[in-house]
């Protein structure tokens, strides 16, 4: 057996308890640990406010989660060819009684530490679903949009994904073929074969499947030709960088190019500008997201622009791109 040892330094000069020292000492540990294990590192001020921090944020979100303080925003997913929406991307914010609204980035990667992600992906999966079900119904005279929902690695590896996907859809009436879940690249190359039933699972249920953020993770190509995914998205770094003669650009068009061949569709994230645009129509990308056309929106101003754009079309419209809420 080769042991290793993580290490963490606290010095009793700031004063304080033994067991404010001991405690430091400990949270200096986890950070040598969370760092790359087999180290050691001193205690530090900031290493207590972020603990402080991340615990603050668990706490408040298991609470969040009871007391109904988690939102979703929907940002609509267009067509390129006739530049209609076909679906809406379900986003998670905390409505903090202080803070305002928190964005998903400064409480997911806590969430997905624990099992608290599972409590709050049943949440948005639910929400997304009775959301999406209610829109079917009150627009039932213009084809009906998809509504995409972000799955994390842990979730796809929890027993309860396929009862709560099956819960939500049963529970709102939603049709399957109008749930698409995004998963990123990593978290199934992470534990493919595990996640490969979970996947075909899924895909038997008519849900549909999609590779979140690709492009930023590392993919194994006879793994893409074996999971039951529909849909690519190009993670928006890609998108970001899109200008003639630049690396992106091809690289854009050779996973454009790629996905087609293995029969998915490829949804561009992040589209800013009308260059963009542009050129990944011509690439042949299906779809596009992005500040462009809207910016996640509150589900009560989603309907105003969910019949309208369905009829003319979102840039074909003489407005300049959608009015949109800003994230407080
Ligand atoms: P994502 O799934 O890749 O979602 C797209 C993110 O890009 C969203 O950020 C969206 O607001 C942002 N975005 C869209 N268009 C543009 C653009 O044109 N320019 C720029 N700069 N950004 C754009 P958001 O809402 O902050 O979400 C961040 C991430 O948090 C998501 O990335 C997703 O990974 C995660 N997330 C959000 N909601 C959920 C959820 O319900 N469950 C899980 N597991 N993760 C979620
Ligand atoms: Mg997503
Ligand atoms: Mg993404």
């Amino acid at each position: 057996m080769f042991v290793s040892a993580s290490i963490g330094i606290a010095l009793s000069y700031a004063g304080g308890s033994p067991e404010d020292l001991l405690s430091n000492a400990d949270t200096a540990m986890y950070s040598a640990k969370a760092n790359g294990k087999g180290r050691f590192e001193f205690f530090d001020e900031a290493m207590r406010e972020r603990t402080v921090n991340r615990f603050e944020i668990e706490t408040g979100l298991r609470k969040a989660i009871d007391e109904r303080r988690l939102v979703l925003h929907y940002q609509p997913i267009i067509s390129t060819v006739d530049e209609r929406i076909c679906g809406f991307e379900a986003l998670v914010r905390w409505n903090h009684p202080e803070r305002g609204m928190i964005p998903p980035g400064e409480f997911i990667p806590i969430a997905e530490e624990s099992d608290l992600i599972i409590l709050l992906g049943r949440w948005v999966l639910r929400e997304s679903c009775r959301q999406m079900a209610e829109w079917h119904r009150r627009f039932s005279s213009v084809p009906p949009l998809t509504v995409n929902v972000n799955v994390s690695s842990r979730q796809l590896c929890d027993s309860h994904l396929l009862e709560d996907v099956e819960a939500a859809l049963t529970e709102s009436g939603l049709d399957p073929a109008f749930l698409a879940l995004e998963v990123t690249e990593s978290s199934i190359m992470g534990n493919a074969e595990q996640t490969l039933g979970t996947l075909d699972r899924l895909r038997a249920m008519n849900v549909r499947l999609e590779i979140d953020d690709f492009g930023t993770g590392y993919s194994s190509l006879s793994y893409l030709q074996r999971l039951p995914f529909d849909t690519l998205k190009i993670d928006r770094s890609f998108v970001r960088d899109l200008s003639a003669g630049s690396d992106s650009l091809d690289i854009t068009k050779a996973i454009v190019e790629m996905a087609h061949s293995l029969r998915l569709e490829v949804i561009a994230e992040g589209v800013e500008t009308e260059d963009q645009l542009c050129q990944l129509r011509e690439l042949g990308c299906n779809y596009v997201q992005g500040f462009l056309f809207s910016k996640p929106i509150p589900s009560e101003a989603a309907p105003s622009l969910y019949p309208k754009t369905r009829e003319y079309g979102l840039l074909s419209a003489e407005s300049a791109p959608l009015a949109v809420c800003e994230l407080g």
